[in-house]
């Protein structure tokens, strides 16, 4: 599947834009989360939010570059300068840009109700699939009427090449996944073609979980 044609500057500009929006709605508190757009699949080169800054009050020009290097997704070193830490969660962005061909963004955010259902119905030492009544939001992502609708929860290894370990052989195993994965009372990764589509799928999830959320607390599940 070919990506749509953005450019570069405009996959950046979107970059920017939407951890301000995630910032202003709490996805994003303290220096949490990290956004990442694909700019080339092979050899990979991404663009990711830094390590340890506000989402919030970004510029393009705090945006990493990475590109792909015999030792891993590394950041041009120019003479002279002290290198940028790109996010520390790159490894799972990795896992998924490389495996997805069609995946042009993937956006790794803490709402507080997704948190909540990795914790509620995760496992802090295996991967768990929750297991959801369909509701009408879900064919947002691509989860239609009937099927049973699925979302991984992965152990929070602090040894992140771990959890992108895991994330690479669930995505291998299972091609036609709906595009978003939780991990065990931290948060929700989702991804898309466009950075337009990863930001609809995060916003999708979070009602779903909100839903479910409420739902425990009206009793009725
Ligand atoms: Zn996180």
């Amino acid at each position: 599947m070919s990506l749509p044609h953005l450019s570069s500057a405009d996959l950046l500009k979107s970059l920017v834009d939407c951890g301000r929006q995630f910032y202003e709605r709490h996805w994003m508190e303290g220096t949490a989360g990290n956004l990442s757009v694909k700019l080339k699949q092979a050899p990979l080169e991404i663009a990711i939010t830094p390590s340890g800054a506000s989402k919030g009050s970004l510029k393009t020009q705090d945006l990493i570059l990475l590109k792909h290097t015999p030792a891993g997704l590394r950041p041009p070193v120019k003479q002279g300068q002290t290198p940028v830490m790109p996010s520390a969660e790159t490894a799972i962005h990795q896992a998924i840009h490389e495996t997805l061909p069609g995946c042009g963004a993937v956006f790794h955010v803490h709402p507080v109700h997704a948190t909540l259902m990795s914790g509620l119905f995760g496992n802090p030492k295996q991967r768990q699939m929750l297991q959801l009544e369909w509701i009408e939001m879900m064919k947002g992502i691509g989860i239609g009427e009937g099927e049973i609708a699925e979302i991984p929860i992965f152990p929070n290894w602090q040894d992140i090449p771990r959890v992108a370990q895991e994330v690479r052989q669930y995505l291998l195993q299972t091609p036609k996944a709906p595009p978003v994965i939780l991990i065990y009372n931290h948060g929700l990764t989702a991804w898309g073609r466009t950075p337009e589509q990863a930001r609809n799928h995060l916003e999708i999830v979070d009602y779903i979980c909100q839903y479910f959320c409420w739902k425990r607390v009206v009793g009725r599940n």
